[in-house]
């Protein structure tokens, strides 16, 4: 009883600070009645985490242009709003339709594909975006590696679509599962962008695996090779071990990137449990719960 008390203080606290910064604060009064997400108008829970990335790198309050890729319901189309100039533009696209939110754009549009980069265009004319968002989530529940997969090729198709829109110097937010294939990701990303930060914000639960990363001054390099931005290329064939390549391609780098609000060194979520251990320990159901795979090798 007494930890559950305080697990709904600590949850209560949080948001009270929460409310306190977004300017809803005497709507916090109604907090006994009404769920956090609710009490501050949000249509996701998700509107929490961008609220604190933008809290912590400030990349909304200067952007006339933003787009965010899949949006619905379209909470983090609210935070981008509220936080961006007045007369700034706001294009959310998603699989699903978006209920309008004033002053800003809904395409129902699929973002791994072609007719998307066709509708952003008509939309965004010979405007480019100051930061492209993506808190996209693939239609998984297969198996673990799967779904990760899935999530990986997706945040891949969001960066696509950004370097196609985005301003030189501009910033890019994605969403990141932790998986095999995060290293490969971020280096990717780390040939883009100056500057790229792991972070997973406060609202972002800690059993969940995903992680947020921002990537700050686009370079907008005259030509992309097409294969940073194709899965087989990027996911299998490019061998990126978390130092020694990476290093090589920043020789300045002598000092490992902190991964800021992630315990250091552990990037990735995903544990490998072979099944002689499993077999062999005495309480094999705390060790399978914390394993992503079981791997057959004796
Ligand atoms: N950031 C949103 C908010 O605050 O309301 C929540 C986004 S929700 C976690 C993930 C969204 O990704 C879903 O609405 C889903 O339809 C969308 N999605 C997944 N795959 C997509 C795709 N290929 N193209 C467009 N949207 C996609």
């Amino acid at each position: 009883m007494g930890q559950k008390k305080k697990i709904g203080k600590q949850r209560k606290d949080k948001y009270y600070q929460l409310a306190k910064e977004t300017g809803k604060f005497l709507l916090f009064l109604l907090y006994p009645i009404l769920s956090h997400k609710q009490l501050l108008g949000f249509r996701s829970r998700a509107a929490f985490k961008l609220i604190q990335l933008n809290r912590k790198f400030e990349f909304l309050q200067k952007s006339r242009v933003c787009i965010d890729l899949c949006a619905a319901p379209g909470g983090w189309m609210q935070v981008a709003k509220q936080n961006m100039p007045v007369s700034s533009i706001v294009i959310g696209i998603d699989l699903f339709p978006i209920k309008p939110i004033p002053g800003c754009i809904s395409l129902t549009e699929d973002i791994t594909t072609e007719k998307c980069r066709v509708a952003l265009t008509r939309e965004l004319k010979t405007w480019k975006a100051d930061v492209v968002l993506h808190d996209g989530a693939p239609n998984v529940g297969k198996n673990w590696l799967h779904d990760a997969y899935q999530q990986s090729c997706l945040t891949l198709s969001s960066l696509k679509l950004a370097t196609q829109f985005l301003r030189p110097g501009g910033w890019f937010i994605t969403k990141v599962f932790r998986s095999k294939d995060y290293h490969p990701l971020i280096w990717v990303l780390k040939q883009l962008f100056k500057k790229v930060h792991a972070t997973k914000p406060q609202a972002s639960r800690n059993e969940s695996a995903e992680i947020f990363v921002v990537c700050q001054y686009y370079i907008a390099p005259d030509k992309i090779d097409t294969k940073f931005m194709d899965p087989k290329y990027v996911f299998q064939e490019l061998e990126i071990e978390p130092k020694n390549k990476l290093n090589v391609f920043h020789p300045e780098k002598k000092k490992k990137d902190k991964a800021e609000g992630y315990p250091e060194n552990d990037y990735t979520l995903h544990h490998k449990l072979k099944a002689s251990d499993f077999i062999k320990h005495e309480n094999g159901i705390d060790i399978i719960q914390n394993a992503s795979e079981v791997s057959l090798h004796i």
